[in-house]
């Protein structure tokens, strides 16, 4: 496989063209960002450690059935891909309150949420990334109403998928945000990744956090912890 001209750089990651049109390389950086880019550093081995528990994520949502980008690992910092004809939007479920919701409704962190909510948001920096609702997607043609249930539909089941996994590893999913895109036959397919940096994960006799609220939160330690908590789940890193 052939490593290409990048397409775009992201704040956490490249995306480079492959010599397989269907393909891309997803380049992991050591970049950690928070605060819609406003505070950024780098971080060792960040992106070797995300690019890897990315990976081990996808395999197991694969094995249960979900379609996602996955093709393959290639190296410490670098996966290849599906390409995607990504919806700007980002999916995001709550099983516990915490972050933006807490703020925006005035609820207490860590109030169980039963069922779980899903939010969308707007993919736009710019915007800080608004809430939107499912009218506002089809308004702005950004998806279809039947790509909106599939992309509620798929959220749900990693939840199902991977709340099991990390209670069973001795850690909370609290929150995560999920993005998805087209693939060439027009089929909804999860892309861009599930690492500790786009979801919160609690210990669950501390409430330890083990996600990047650490680096929002000054709290140190960072990718240690993402490593504790890839070797919870039985990935050494
Ligand atoms: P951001 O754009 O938020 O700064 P990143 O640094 O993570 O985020 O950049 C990765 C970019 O690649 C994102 O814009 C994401 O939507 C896009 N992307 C992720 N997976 C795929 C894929 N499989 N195909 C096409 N684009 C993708
Ligand atoms: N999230 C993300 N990228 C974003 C916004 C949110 O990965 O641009 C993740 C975030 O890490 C958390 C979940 O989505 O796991 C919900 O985030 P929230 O709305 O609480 O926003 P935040 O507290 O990050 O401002």
């Amino acid at each position: 496989m052939e490593k290409r001209e990048e397409l775009y750089r992201g704040k956490a990651k490249t995306v480079y063209l492959t010599d397989d049109a269907d393909k891309l390389i997803l380049e992991f950086r050591n970049d950690t960002s928070a605060f819609d880019g406003e505070k950024i550093e780098q971080l060792d081995r960040k992106g070797e450690v995300n690019n890897k528990f990315n990976h081990f994520i996808m395999t197991k949502l694969e094995e249960a059935g979900i379609a996602t980008q996955l093709e393959s690992l290639l190296s410490d910092n670098d996966s290849l891909v599906k390409k995607l004809d990504m919806i700007p939007v980002e999916c995001v479920v709550r099983n516990i309150a915490a972050g933006s919701l807490v703020r925006r409704l005035g609820v207490e962190e860590g109030l169980t949420l039963d069922p779980p909510l899903f939010e969308f948001f707007l993919k736009n920096d710019a915007l800080h990334d608004p809430m939107v609702n499912d009218h506002h997607i089809v308004c702005f043609g950004w998806a279809s109403e039947a790509q909106i249930a599939e992309m509620k539909r798929l959220t749900f089941a990693v939840n199902t998928v991977l709340k099991a996994m990390f209670d069973e590893a001795g850690m909370l999913l609290v929150d995560y945000k999920l993005e998805f895109g087209l693939d060439t036959q027009g089929n909804i397919v999860l892309g861009d990744e599930f690492t500790p940096d786009g979801c919160r994960l609690w210990d669950k006799e501390t409430r330890k956090k083990m996600d990047k609220d650490r680096f929002r939160q000054g709290l140190g330690s960072v990718v240690e912890t993402y490593i504790e908590v890839a070797d919870r789940l039985g990935l050494k890193l």
